[in-house]
C-alpha cells in the first residue's frame, strides 16, 4: 500500500501539465490555445525558465487566497507574495483582483503569423498583477502622460484607492519584486510585479 502510494506520488511529481497560448498582435487576442502534458525530464529550456523551481508546470504552483481573492503563484515565491499582500491588506489597501500564474507567449519577437514567441514571467508563476482594472498596461509611454496608450486593464490614476503607488512598490521591493510602473522604455505596466519588473 505504502509502496503504491509512493509510486503514484513519484509519477505525479514527474508529470508536467499546463495550458498555453500565443498572443496574436494582429487579432489582439490569445490564439493557438492548447493543453500540454509532458514530463519533467523532457522540459525544454524555455519551459524551465530561469527561476529555479518555477517552471511553466501547474505542479510547481500553489493557490493563495488573500482578502478573499484567490490566485496561483510559484510555490517558491508564495511566502514572499503572501507576506507583501497580507501587509497591504492590513494597511487597508483594497485588493480586488490578483493574478499570478498564467501561461502564455505574450512577449519577445513577433513571428510571420504575427504571434509573440516568448513566455511572459506570469507563465512561470513569478509575476503578479494587482487590481488590473485600476492599474493599466500602457505603451507609447516613456513617461506617464495623457498621450500614453492603454492596451490592457483600466486607466491608471494614482489617487484612486487600489491604485499602485510608489510607496506600495517599495513594499514589494523589500521582497525582491520590481514594479512594472517604473519600467524604462515604451511600456508602463502599473498592475505588474516580478523579479525583473518586466
Ligand atoms: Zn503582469
Amino acid at each position: 500500500m505504502v509502496g503504491a502510494l509512493i509510486l503514484i506520488a513519484t509519477a505525479w511529481a514527474q508529470d508536467c501539465h499546463y495550458q498555453t497560448w500565443s498572443w496574436s498582435t494582429r487579432e489582439r487576442r490569445p490564439v493557438d490555445i492548447k493543453q500540454v502534458v509532458t514530463s519533467r525530464a523532457k522540459l525544454t529550456v524555455e519551459e524551465r525558465g530561469t527561476h529555479e523551481g518555477c517552471t511553466v508546470c501547474e505542479e510547481d504552483q500553489t493557490t493563495l487566497t488573500i482578502a478573499g481573492v484567490s490566485f496561483k503563484i510559484c510555490r517558491r515565491y508564495s511566502q514572499r507574495v503572501e507576506q507583501t499582500l497580507t501587509e497591504l491588506h492590513r494597511r487597508g489597501f483594497p485588493l480586488k483582483e490578483l493574478e499570478g500564474y498564467r501561461v502564455g507567449k505574450s512577449k519577445g519577437p513577433i513571428d510571420q503569423k504575427g504571434l509573440r514567441t516568448q513566455f511572459s514571467h506570469h507563465s512561470y508563476g513569478v509575476a503578479i498583477d494587482v487590481n488590473a482594472s485600476l492599474n493599466g498596461l500602457y505603451d507609447n509611454c516613456v513617461s506617464f502622460s495623457p498621450s500614453c496608450r492603454l492596451i490592457r486593464g483600466g486607466a491608471y490614476d494614482h489617487t484612486k484607492p487600489g491604485a499602485v503607488t510608489p510607496a506600495i512598490a517599495e513594499l514589494f521591493k523589500t521582497q525582491g519584486f520590481k514594479w512594472g510602473g517604473k519600467l524604462p522604455g515604451q511600456q508602463k505596466d502599473f498592475m505588474h510585479f516580478s523579479p525583473s519588473g518586466d
